[in-house]
């Protein structure tokens, strides 16, 4: 889960990282009362699950309350990225003298969590990564093991070469350490961490995304949750429990069961297609379910085919037939569905959709080879 800026720089606050003073606003007026009070230049940052907010017009500076005025309204109800801003923070515009990066995530390959720094901060860090990639510095740590201190100090030194800024970088590190482990991130990042005009070092920006997972542990930060900003397909696909991932191709997918739907969705690349999602129906058998799945793929408008590929075991294929008529009987389907049933209830299955304009096919490579002739 994703949470805003204002939010994350809450979290900061709390746990000692200092930023630039700030306030969350929804109407200009707030903003230009705000760059009264500090009179000021103020920064004004639209807030939207989204990163690269700068380069798409959504963080600008105002040197009086009257210029806070018209760049809030103006970032106020933009779209940035297909995301409506309702919010923006005002604050304290920073005299940064130089941008630094600090990151901590999980990589999952060595099972370990990684702290990320770099010296050259402010640009996105996949396009450092790219570029200029030993400019990046990692340290993988053990979460079940206490951190030395050293191990903080190492990165601080990285980021400057200076002791008395390597030493506040290194306790703004350990800090984002604890937020790290006590909320359950997957993501906690600094971009960029800045040294200011007065030898200050400050979080500038503010990223935390949580583990959905442990979410169950934080009632507190569940409520943080902003919906609207939320890719529409994957609540709706939640309400129903289906486990759903938009992808950018286009043959939809409908499976029962994570594992088979990783395989089909690696068998379509392989015969020369791309998957428009990811999507488990789960084990229980539901014909409401299927019929939800086939309304929920069908909102990506690039779906050209979709792909139904269902191994019956506590889930019955006749169920699953039941659904299909169900949605050809009840919606527009602008798109051929193929369809794979095998397992409990095939026959029945099969003596269901015969006569409808599903196309059967008997495997898995089949089912796929048929989908990808339609795109
Ligand atoms: P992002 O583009 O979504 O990552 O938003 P950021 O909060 O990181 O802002 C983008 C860029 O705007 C930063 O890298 C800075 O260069 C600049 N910026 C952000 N805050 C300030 C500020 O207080 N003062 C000045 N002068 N520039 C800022
Ligand atoms: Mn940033």
């Amino acid at each position: 889960m994703k949470i805003h800026e204002y939010q994350a720089r809450e979290i900061f606050n709390h746990f000692g990282i200092p930023t630039n003073e700030w306030i969350v606003a929804e109407s200009p007026d707030e903003v230009a009362q705000f760059a009264a009070e500090i009179s000021a230049e103020v920064v004004v940052k639209a807030q939207v699950h989204v990163g690269g907010r700068g380069k798409a017009g959504g963080v600008k500076l105002a040197k009086t309350p009257e210029e806070a005025y018209t760049i809030a309204s103006r970032i106020i109800g933009m779209d940035i990225k297909g995301l409506k801003v309702r919010k923006v923070i005002a604050a304290r515009s920073i005299d940064i003298k130089r941008e630094t990066y600090l990151g901590i995530t999980i990589d999952r390959s060595v099972k370990k969590v990684v702290l990320i720094g770099t010296a050259h901060g402010g640009v996105e860090i996949e396009e450092l990564a790219r570029e200029n990639p030993e400019a990046i510095h990692k340290i993988y740590v053990n979460p079940i093991l206490p951190v030395q201190d050293d191990i903080f100090k190492e990165m601080g030194n990285v980021l400057f070469s200076e002791p008395h800024l390597a030493r506040q970088a290194a306790d703004i590190l350990s800090r984002l350490y604890n937020i790290f482990l006590e909320k359950d991130c997957s993501l906690a990042e600094i971009n960029p961490l800045v040294l200011d005009g007065e030898g200050r070092i400050l979080a500038a920006d503010a990223k935390i995304n949580l583990d959905d997972n442990a979410l169950w542990r934080h009632p507190e930060l569940v409520a943080l949750q902003d919906i609207a900003q939320e890719n529409p397909k994957e609540i709706e696909a939640k309400k129903y429990g289906l486990s759903f991932v938009d992808l950018d191709g286009n043959i939809g997918c409908i499976v029962n069961g994570a594992g088979l739907a990783m395989a089909t969705m690696d068998m379509i690349k392989a015969a020369g297609g791309q998957p428009a999602n990811f999507l488990d129906v789960g084990g229980s058998s539901n014909p409401e379910k299927v019929l939800n799945a086939i309304r929920i793929v069908l909102m990506n408008p690039n779906v050209k085919v979709i792909v139904i590929n269902i191994f019956g075991g506590i889930t019955r294929c006749d169920d699953i037939a039941a659904g299909l008529i169900k949605a050809t009987g009840s919606m527009e389907i602008p798109v051929p569905i193929c369809v794979r049933l095998t397992g409990t209830n095939q026959e029945r299955a099969q003596e269901m959709l015969r006569g409808t304009n599903l196309i059967s096919a008997d495997t898995m490579r089949d089912v796929i080879a048929k989908a990808v002739s339609f795109v």
